[in-house]
């Protein structure tokens, strides 16, 4: 490609809003553009070259495991949304309209219900699965505050995978599966991630884990061992137990619990004085949505004792109708990890993919039924498995990035090489530059060459803003024979003589 034809609006402005530097990136190097500051964008060509390729690798991965892609349609029947009972839970992220038939349509942040209601349209028999069917495909949540660019945009691309099995076992097995092949698809993207036990949330079931990228700016804090692979988010992060005696000073935290249809009840939560409570593991406990503050000398309806405290609290101190024992304790640095022993820290993570063990949560409500060995209709076990395309962008950038722009990876990159002529009225610059160019092309390089009539410094800071791996700078020192072979990575800079530059060259690429 040749830089004075392309479509690459880069700029020196920062967008107001941008806080993050994949968001500043993104747009300052021309691979997106808002569409009127509402969390929605258009991609622009590099952009959605990045894309098609993150996308490509996904869809390779998965279909060598043996899944089989689809597309659904984008516009979903508010109908099917009704029979699993998720039309009335979802609130306003879900975007509701009507046709002209004054028949009600969402645009569906995620397609459960879509995709059960294909499968049992078709499948009937045990002899038909297992099954596990993807698309890759736009959703839309109406985010209250879209923000940190294609981090939390209101459209995005998001690869939504679905399997159905006979058994919980078969699930499990491809659940085990999917997480192989997820550690494929993000080391093959170069990126550092770490894949870690989650809570459930929203979309329930058991049995879930998140592919976090690691990176400083990550919105999620997640629990790593320092001398194992364990890892978790903290919602879902446990420790070695500690041991208490009776001596144990322990607090009562008291909420809130907010349920379906409006009902609260005022819940207490015993813990060691010196342990802070884990708000979600708190809510899982006691089947409640939310918990919310409140002033602490209500009666209580509930009361939860941290279970490591065992013996060390007696249960009839507390007047409650209800007192369960559970996990309730936020894990902290320096905690031992419950599986090796070695020292748990905290670090940052970006959410960029999600599995999860789903069960019959669907499959019920819905009637995907099948026919098993004996004729009898069950109810098909599922699993779901996402992964967030576009924001898998942006987290690319969050871990690779310097403060000058982008440092894409090998497999992301929007092109393998670039060609930097310093001064085009430089005949000889010009003949290397193009000779280079067609010689790389030829060889199946994706390159790109950049020969505007602009200055050699504004070229270079384009460079670095859109952030190819690797570039030869041809410019005044060719006058002596020399050019320079450039690392995105660091700007480590390599004098190598304009003879041996195509050779270089047909060796790295
Ligand atoms: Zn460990």
């Amino acid at each position: 490609m040749r830089f004075s034809r392309l479509l690459i609006p880069t700029t020196k402005e920062t967008p107001n809003d941008a806080t993050l530097a994949s968001h500043i990136y993104l747009i300052r190097g021309g691979f997106i553009q808002s569409v009127g500051g509402s969390g929605l964008y258009n991609f622009l060509p590099l952009g959605k070259k990045i894309l098609d390729k993150v996308r490509a690798v996904v869809k390779e991965e998965l279909d060598k495991a043996g899944c089989q892609e689809v597309s659904l349609s984008f516009v979903t029947p508010a109908a099917l949304w009704e029979e699993s009972g998720r039309l009335e839970k979802y609130g306003k992220e879900l975007l509701r309209f009507k046709d002209r038939k004054n028949n009600d349509f969402i645009l569906g942040p995620t397609h459960e219900e879509m995709m059960v209601n294909l499968v049992r349209q078709t499948i009937k028999s045990y002899k038909q699965l297992p099954l596990n069917v993807y698309q890759i495909n736009l959703k839309f949540r109406d985010e209250i505050r879209p923000r940190f660019g294609l981090m939390r945009g209101r459209e995005f691309l998001m690869k939504d995978a679905y399997s159905f099995h006979a058994s919980t076992e078969d699930m499990q097995r491809e659940f085990l599966e999917m997480e192989e092949t997820y550690k494929k698809i993000f080391t093959r993207l170069g990126l550092e991630f770490r894949v870690v036990d989650a809570d459930s949330g929203a979309i329930g079931g058991s049995g879930s884990k998140e592919f976090m990228v690691l990176a400083d700016s990550g919105e999620d804090t997640i629990v790593v061992c320092e001398s194992c692979e364990y890892g978790a988010n903290i919602e879902a992060a446990i420790a070695q137990a500690k041991v208490y005696n009776t001596d144990t000073e322990v607090k009562t935290v008291v909420m809130k619990a907010l349920y379906d249809e409006g009902k609260s009840v005022y819940a207490g939560f015993v813990l060691p004085v010196d342990i802070e409570l884990q708000d979600v593991k708190a809510c899982n406990a006691i089947g409640a949505n939310e918990l919310v503050e409140c002033d602490g000398t209500e009666l209580l309806d509930r009361v939860v004792i941290e279970e490591s405290l065992g013996e060390a609290v007696d249960p009839n101190n507390y007047a409650a109708n209800d007192v369960t024992y559970a996990d309730i304790s936020s894990v902290c640095e320096g905690d031992s990890c419950a599986s090796c022993g070695g020292n748990l820290r905290y670090t940052k993570g970006i959410e960029a993919g999600h599995i999860f063990q789903l069960g019959t949560q669907y499959s019920v409500p819905l009637a995907a039924n099948f026919l098993d060995e004996n004729g009898k209709a069950q109810p098909m076990v599922m699993g779901t498995y996402g992964i967030g395309v576009s924001r898998l962008l942006a987290g690319i950038i969050e871990q690779n990035h310097d403060d000058k722009g982008c440092i894409w990876t090998k497999e992301s990159a929007p092109f393998d090489l670039q060609i930097i002529i310093s001064n085009i009225k430089d005949e000889a610059q010009v003949s290397l530059g193009e000779k280079l160019y067609e010689i790389m092309l030829a060889q199946g390089v994706d390159v790109l060459l950049d020969e505007r009539k602009d200055r050699f410094g504004a070229k270079m800071k384009d460079y670095e803003l859109i952030g190819v791996p690797h570039a030869v700078v041809i410019g005044k020192k060719l006058a002596d024979g020399v050019v320079e072979f450039i690392s995105r990575d660091g700007m480590v800079k390599e004098e190598v003589s304009a003879e041996a530059i195509e050779t270089l060259l047909s060796e790295r690429f």
